[in-house]
């Protein structure tokens, strides 16, 4: 069920949405070579609390930490450890989703670290680039299918790959509500998009296949390849005025 927001929710979703992405900015300060992932986490824990807001994966089926950090080939759901130590060339996708007065919210943004490679610059640039094509669709009348539509057909022309195993989300009362958001579809198909409704659009892209598995920790996504992969996403509000990006710090 897809569950509409009223404008007064939408003005709460987007205090939270606030909260979310500025706490993600200071996640991405903390990234420099050194530094474990672990204590990226702490950052965005105390960040969080400062501000009266929860994390929302704390907890989540049993995830331990407030935060997912995936490094280079890891696609998602990384678990911040102060045994991964990130270096130089690495690339640091760091994924919050956190609760203020109810509502979740729901963003990610993949971090360079120190001097990273051509390779993973253009890979980075492209799924930013994808997410805002994804996020321009996003308007009421067209539907599920266009916003993956756009965002495949994007990253494709660059040579990359979309992960189909996991996809976007409502997001809102829940952290995972309908519909889904793949980021791959066809043109005019899905679910409608509505006034009201609050999506997570997140393009997972990868420089090989799209292929991807889960590592032993039950959580960790990696390329099957072992190739890069990259990570940005926004909670985004359908208006009768066009999309509005609610993970928005400024
Ligand atoms: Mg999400």
């Amino acid at each position: 069920m897809i569950i509409l927001k009223t404008a007064k929710e939408l003005d709460i979703m987007k205090e939270s949405g606030k909260i979310c992405s500025r706490a993600l900015k200071e996640a991405g300060k903390a990234v420099e070579p050194g530094v474990s992932t672990e204590k990226i986490d702490e950052v965005v824990r105390k960040y969080l609390k400062s501000q009266g807001a929860t994390s929302s994966s704390l907890g989540y089926s049993g995830f331990p930490k407030n935060c997912c950090i995936s490094v280079n080939n890891e696609v998602i759901h990384g678990i911040p450890s102060a045994d991964r130590i990130i270096k130089s060339g690495d690339i640091v996708s760091i994924d919050i989703c956190s609760k203020f007065k109810g509502y979740h919210t729901d963003n990610a943004y993949t971090f360079e670290c120190g001097d990273v490679s051509e390779n993973a610059k253009n890979l980075l640039k492209a799924t930013k680039e994808s997410l805002f094509e994804g996020i321009k669709v996003a308007k009421a009348g067209n539907r599920i299918g266009d916003i993956g539509h756009a965002v495949e057909s994007y990253v494709k022309a660059h040579g990359y790959s979309v992960v189909r195993d996991f996809v976007g989300h409502g997001v809102g009362v829940e952290l995972h509500e309908d519909p889904s958001v793949p980021n791959y579809g066809l043109q005019g198909h899905g679910p409608r998009l509505m006034p009201g409704m609050t999506i997570a659009i997140e393009p997972m892209i990868n420089e090989g296949s799209g292929k991807v598995s889960v590592l032993k920790d039950e959580w960790t996504v990696c390329t099957l390849d072992g190739k890069l992969s990259a990570h940005f996403e926004h909670t985004v509000a359908i208006t009768p005025n066009g999309p509005v990006i609610l993970t928005d710090p400024s």
